[in-house]
């Protein structure tokens, strides 16, 4: 343990490990720079936004059979969203990220420089689903972003400003991931930076003093006094929002898109009047699933860009030990949906094989767009959002490829019955069973969970530059749940 006075206001900084570069005063925000045995000020950099993380500073655990503790956190936001890359540093001296979105974790090592010296198409020739090599491993493009460091907390393993910005691409080979990072990309260092990652789960990780659900529901982000209820910016009704949770919240009345992480609520996109909903559920409603209290906390509905018959309502649940859930409603059921954290062993077109199970697709390739949003969410979501999918099924179960322009997420769904659905949500005179008619219409079969999932998942890598350090992927995380509920459109309304 190094103690020095912050050189900017005085204030006592800690740095735990002796491989952290820098550590932010937590008074001044000031990033600390040791170097020798001299301490500098390198510049301010943001206060972090606290949020639905359950991880802090101090928190410690085991991964891969090494000891490891979280000693600082960077927060990077991208144009849809907002994610942690908390700084670990193994009993043995090596250091690693934790990335953790929207409830999905992942670790990333990075791979030392003789492994990593690879040569590489550019940052701007990587899209979704193309095949990347290395160490004998072919990989999949699964996300490609760019994004900013907003804010930054603790020790860090190098320096790094405002405004840095981290270029990332994420590959994954069934559950390996590798991100191969372009921000310290220069004419000295042509070749990215690569790293090595793994999907995780907190309930394996053996984690010690994480944050309960008290301190994470009183933590309310940065618009602290407001409570849970802020007034829409744009025309003046109540936003009701999971403080800490929701980054970006869409007026129910006028559907204009609200954003709150920063220090005042800013609306995004005006809007003036909400588009029609006619879902079975609403955002505030508690669901009891296996003991455990779920509340909707935002909803979007979506529908078939081709056929505006086709149409769906997806529901994100919220709990602040477990995270986050989907609900899918659509015209034949309701449906629980689980964001694989690992690609299918293989798939064309036609086919997909999972576990050694082949899906076949059993019906064309579709896009579909969001018609209808509302609630909070903790990236940006507007209603024109689009996405590719193409879905296979066995059994009674599908797997959904959704595609946009960054990324690529699979997911699988499940039909769950109805007298569940509203054993969960006590509602089951709303909740009624639809798809008796036994028509397979095009409104019913839709089980991808579509774009939002993917946003969800963001499968974001980064990496950041500098040191040694890391670039942390993501997409993988842990799994997402993602129900949809068929409903019969146009017959369900409230
Ligand atoms: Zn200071
Ligand atoms: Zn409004």
């Amino acid at each position: 343990m190094f103690r020095s006075a912050c050189p900017s206001c005085g204030a006592e900084v800690l740095f735990r490990s002796t491989i952290s570069a820098v550590a932010i005063c937590e008074y001044c925000q000031s990033t600390v720079l040791r170097s020798a045995d001299e301490v500098k000020d390198f510049g301010k950099i943001g206060k972090v936004l606290e949020d639905y993380s359950p991880i802090q500073i101090g928190t410690s655990g085991v991964f891969a059979g090494r000891a490891f503790t979280v000693l600082g956190r960077i927060q990077l936001r991208y144009e849809a969203g907002l994610w942690n890359e908390w700084y670990v540093s193994f009993d043995d001296g090596q250091q690693g990220w934790l990335a953790d979105t929207s409830g999905q974790f992942m670790f990333t090592l990075p791979l030392s420089e003789t492994t990593a010296a690879t040569s590489s198409p550019a940052f701007d020739a990587f899209t979704p689903e193309m095949r990347y090599e290395h160490g004998g491993r072919v990989y999949v493009v699964t996300d490609v972003r760019t994004a900013q460091c907003i804010g930054g907390q603790g020790e860090l393993p190098f320096a790094l400003g405002q405004g840095y910005e981290a270029k990332v691409v994420d590959c994954r080979s069934a559950d390996r991931f590798l991100t191969v990072d372009f921000s310290d990309v220069t004419l000295f260092k042509p070749n990215p930076t690569l790293y090595i990652g793994e999907a995780v789960e907190l309930k394996n990780l053996q984690l010690q003093l994480l944050r309960d659900a008290e301190t994470i529901l009183a933590s309310a982000g940065r618009l602290k006094g407001t409570g849970a209820v802020l007034d829409c910016p744009s025309c003046g009704s109540p936003l009701k929002y999971q403080a800490g949770v929701a980054t970006q919240i869409v007026c129910k009345a006028c559907a204009s898109v609200v954003d709150c992480s920063g220090d005042k609520a800013l609306v995004l996109e005006k809007h003036t009047a909400a588009a029609q909903y006619h879902a079975t559920l609403d955002v505030g409603d508690s669901a009891a699933i296996d003991g455990v209290n779920w509340k909707i906390i935002g909803l979007i509905e979506m529908e078939e860009t081709n056929d505006a018959d086709s149409s769906w309502t997806e529901y994100l649940l919220y709990n602040a030990q477990q995270g986050f859930f989907w609900l899918v409603e659509s015209n034949d059921g309701w449906y629980q949906v689980e964001v694989l954290n690992r690609l299918p062993d293989s798939w064309t077109n036609e086919s997909a094989v999972l576990d050694g199970v082949r899906y076949r697709r059993p019906f064309e390739l579709y896009s579909a767009k969001v018609t209808y949003a509302a609630g909070a969410f903790n990236w940006r979501v507007s209603v024109g959002d689009q996405v590719s999918c193409a879905e296979y099924e066995h059994n009674g179960e599908r797997l959904c490829k959704e595609k946009s322009q960054t990324e690529v997420i699979w997911s699988k769904s499940k039909r769950i019955p109805n007298q569940l659905v509203e054993q969960w949500f006590g509602k089951g005179k709303i909740i009624t069973p639809i798809s008796n008619s036994g028509v397979d219409s095009a409104s019913n079969r839709h089980l991808s969970m579509l774009f939002i999932v993917g946003l969800l998942v963001l499968n974001i890598p980064l990496a950041f530059a500098g040191s040694n350090l890391i670039g942390s992927l993501f997409w993988t995380g842990l799994a997402v749940w993602l129900i949809r509920l068929p409903l019969k459109s146009g017959e369900d309304e409230e």
